[in-house]
């Protein structure tokens, strides 16, 4: 239930960017001095405008990547190698944005010429093991982030997540390891045996279910890991009352469950909407996010909840949808469940004022790079304001 954390790579940082800039200076200035000296200028002048004409698209390349525009980026960064293939800078963008394109053989060729052309290139290291982790090779993927911190011992969020790594490493050691053509799942124990199948079960059902009503079916396998309640806890320090989780991989407490519950259900849909929402754009507003998750497991706004949503739409003290696009993670509990509410009561707007595939063309607006407020008027063609105001009437 807790919104999923988002696990973005970030875009090059500014440091690198001057890095790249100096680089390039010091290649200019090389060339110059060695030109100079053999008397070629018109040679230098020829290179100069190459390497000009490389740090543009290169600059475009890292701007893009930065509004999340991948598709862009990657084009971006393909025409500045053509410039120029030397310079780590470039591979390292490639890289990135092949990785947030789900195009793993390019992410991985790039990184690693970009590490090869710089040894300590830190984002590089990190990347290559996002995709290890992507891919279940825990191991790697931790050697990989050893690698980045040797480099930056002082990024801590990589330092959680490596730790964090590593406590799923053991705990998953002896895990079972079940595989069907949309998800791979692990667990402990041969007891958990019928755990798992009724699991898969539910899971396929909504791969069906939510994949008609998105058009969306994920081409890739879905990791889903059983815990026990414990293992849960360490695994995820996820708050207490979290009954699931998605963060790349749907993880689940489980008891020593023997049959299908409807809360089970309601949980492995939830999660499972996330994973295609994440499949279909990595950016999106938690509202959006949240809501479709909840109107996918069936959550119904009971007659409590729709006379405050009309009293606070009445009074004009509704929240505004702009204020829903971060993480709810740091709200309290009862702000936390407004903003439940409000969530889903957004997308049922959607849903009945027009139709569900427009929230897949929300999505795939998302997904183009465009922000919340451009998403809406491409996918809905009214503004972000009409919109909610279209909804806060709908409330009264
Ligand atoms: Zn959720």
């Amino acid at each position: 239930m807790v919104p999923s954390t988002e696990y973005t790579t970030d875009p090059m940082q500014d440091r690198q960017d001057m890095n790249v800039r100096r680089t390039i200076r010091i290649i200019i200035f090389v060339l110059s001095v060695s030109v100079v000296l053999a008397g070629f200028v018109p040679d230098v002048r020829a290179q100069t405008a190459e390497l000009n004409t490389y740090q543009r698209h290169l600059g475009n390349g890292a701007a893009l990547l930065k509004k999340g525009d991948h598709r862009g980026a990657r084009d971006a960064f393909e025409e500045a190698l053509r410039y120029h293939d030397a310079d780590a800078a470039a591979h390292l963008g490639l890289g990135i944005a092949s990785f947030h394109l789900r195009d793993e053989r390019t992410a991985e060729r790039e990184l690693l010429r970009a590490v090869e052309l710089n040894p300590r290139e830190r984002t590089a290291h990190r990347v290559l093991g996002d995709l290890a982790y992507r891919r279940d090779d825990l191991e790697a993927a931790a050697a990989s982030w050893e690698r980045a911190l040797e480099i930056d011992p002082a990024d801590s969020e990589l330092k959680a997540r490596l730790e964090r790594i590593r406590r799923e490493h053991r705990t998953e050691k002896d895990f079972n390891r079940d595989v069907t053509s949309h998800f791979t799942i692990k667990y402990e124990g041969r007891e958990r045996i019928e755990a798992g199948r009724i699991v898969l079960r539910i899971l396929e059902d909504a791969y069906g279910e939510v994949g008609r009503a998105l058009s969306y079916y994920p081409d890739r396998e879905i990791g889903v890991i059983l815990y026990s309640d414990r293992q849960f806890q360490e695994v995820t320090d996820a708050p207490g009352w979290s009954a699931g989780l998605f963060d790349g991989k749907i993880r689940i407490p489980i008891g020593g469950i023997d049959r299908e519950t409807p809360g089970l259900r309601r949980i492995l849909v939830h999660e499972y909407t996330h994973a295609v929402v994440r499949a279909i754009s990595p950016r999106v507003p938690t509202w959006l996010n949240e809501g479709l998750a909840q109107y996918f497991e069936g959550r119904e706004i009971g007659p409590h909840q729709r006379e405050m949503l009309r009293m606070a739409a009445r009074a004009g003290r509704l929240p505004s949808l702009r204020d829903l696009e971060g993480s709810f993670l740091g709200l309290s509990g009862g702000q936390a469940s407004a903003a439940y509410l409000i969530s889903l009561s957004a997308v049922r707007h959607i849903n009945d004022q027009y139709g569900l595939y427009r929230a897949r063309m929300l999505l795939d607006e998302c997904a183009a790079g465009a922000d919340t407020a451009r998403a809406v008027s491409g996918a809905l063609l009214v503004s972000y304001e009409e919109f909610e105001r279209g909804w806060q009437r709908s409330l009264e």
